[in-house]
């Protein structure tokens, strides 16, 4: 998080030291998820945790009906008045605390208006969410300063709705729900389609999460994600002729889905539920094993779950198989593998924290030879979900 202070001057400069209050500060993280990919839609378990990096949002109210916006990260600053809410591409970044904005007066909320200044600690764009961190920054914050209840999964939910309706774009509930009900060194298991979830102490002791950012461009991701949606829908309907109440594949158990799979006829069809079924299975094994900080265990699922995503649900691409591969090679490394919806993006890696320099060192030049890209990498803490920091 960039320093408060700087963040507090910044915020003078850009809308004066007048306003009706002070000046108050929010804070939402970024995620990333742990194991349990392209389960969400499944009916399955996904393993996020919230980051100790996110978005931070100063705010003020003003004594007239004007919003405020401006980001620390881009040039584009404006008011709009509470009134005149609506997309606008020409709006760019604004867009997402609009549909914010938008969904809370949808629900009756009646708003101020305010002076908002944001400053995000996430790389955009790379799959760590930081659409959902000021997102959900933005309701809480909003939601706060006008004396109304914040409940967080119904910010969630809203956040959601806001990037589905307003933005367009056709995201689950994952993102949204780890960035509000994050909890410090805990993750979150969460079933997606029933909301139920449990916070589940991640004790890493010696080992850190490191990600590691790809920096490739993602092409193809929605029409390959709307493919292997219809192939898992395709699965059920196979499944049903001895599970004629089947509409999720999350609902199977390993050893029935390893009973009835002969029932699917087409072998691509049959590895995309296989990933699925087993990486449900990992998800649960990974609670059982973390019980007992077992790391090590931990570390061989989410090898296991990124060696399934690449040969059965073929969601990898070069770059991330090298970055997980390099991984593996450095000592102190339990696991790694992608995080994130696939085709680029991020991995995470549980590596030793005297092993750290090291990794960066041999995973960034094995990387750079190999794909000619230059990768990022995030040394990383597991941090609590949205809330206001003392300022
Ligand atoms: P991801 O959520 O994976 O980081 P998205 O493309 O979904 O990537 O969201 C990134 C977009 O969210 C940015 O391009 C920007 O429009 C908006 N955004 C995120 N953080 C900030 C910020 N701190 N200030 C302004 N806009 C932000
Ligand atoms: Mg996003």
């Amino acid at each position: 998080m960039a320093d408060l202070q700087a963040l507090q001057q910044a915020f003078t400069e850009r809308y004066g030291r007048g306003g009706a209050g002070p000046v108050h500060v929010f804070h939402a993280p970024g995620r990333v998820n742990l194991i349990g990919e392209h389960t969400d839609y499944n009916g399955g378990y996904v393993f996020p945790a919230a980051l100790t990096f996110g978005t931070t949002m100063l705010i003020r109210k003003r004594g007239d009906d004007q919003l405020g916006f401006a980001s620390t990260n881009f040039d584009l600053h404006k008011h709009i008045s509470i009134q005149h809410i609506a997309f606008d591409a020409a709006d760019d970044w604004i867009n997402y605390p609009k549909g914010i904005v938008a969904k809370l007066r949808e629900r009756g909320v009646a708003l101020g208006g305010y002076d908002i200044l944001y400053s995000g600690a996430i790389p955009n764009g790379s799959g760590l969410s930081s659409s959902a961190s000021i997102e959900v920054v933005t309701a809480f914050g909003l939601l706060t300063m006008e004396g109304q209840p914040a409940d967080k999964v119904q910010i969630a939910l809203l956040s959601q709705k806001a990037e589905n309706e307003f933005m367009g774009v056709n995201c689950g509930i994952m993102d949204q729900f780890a960035v509000a009900v994050g909890k410090e060194d805990h993750a979150i298991l969460l079933m997606c389609d029933t909301l139920e979830y449990k916070h589940v102490p991640f004790r890493s002791g010696d080992y850190k999460l490191v990600i590691g950012n790809t920096n490739k461009k993602r092409g193809l991701v929605d029409s390959a994600y709307n493919e292997r949606r219809s192939q898992c829908e395709r699965a059920v309907a196979y499944l049903q002729a001895q599970f004629p109440q089947l509409t999720l594949l999350g609902q199977l158990s390993l050893e029935q889905f390893n009973g009835a799979k002969h029932l699917i006829p087409d072998d691509i069809v049959r590895n995309r539920a296989q990933h699925v079924v087993e990486e449900i299975d990992r998800v649960l094994q990974s609670m059982k094993v973390l019980e007992n900080d077992d790391l090590a265990a931990f570390g061989q699922l989410m090898v296991g779950s990124h060696n399934s995503l690449r040969d059965l649900y073929e969601v990898t691409c070069l770059e991330l198989d090298v970055m997980v591969e390099e991984a593996l090679k450095v000592r102190g490394v339990l696991g790694s593998r992608m995080t994130g919806a696939g085709f680029g993006g991020c991995t995470v890696s549980l590596v030793h924290q005297d092993s750290i320099a090291a990794f960066i060192e041999q995973v960034g030049a094995a990387y750079r030879e190999r794909t000619g890209l230059s990768a990022d990498f995030y040394v990383c803490e597991i941090g609590d979900g949205v809330k206001e920091l003392a300022n």
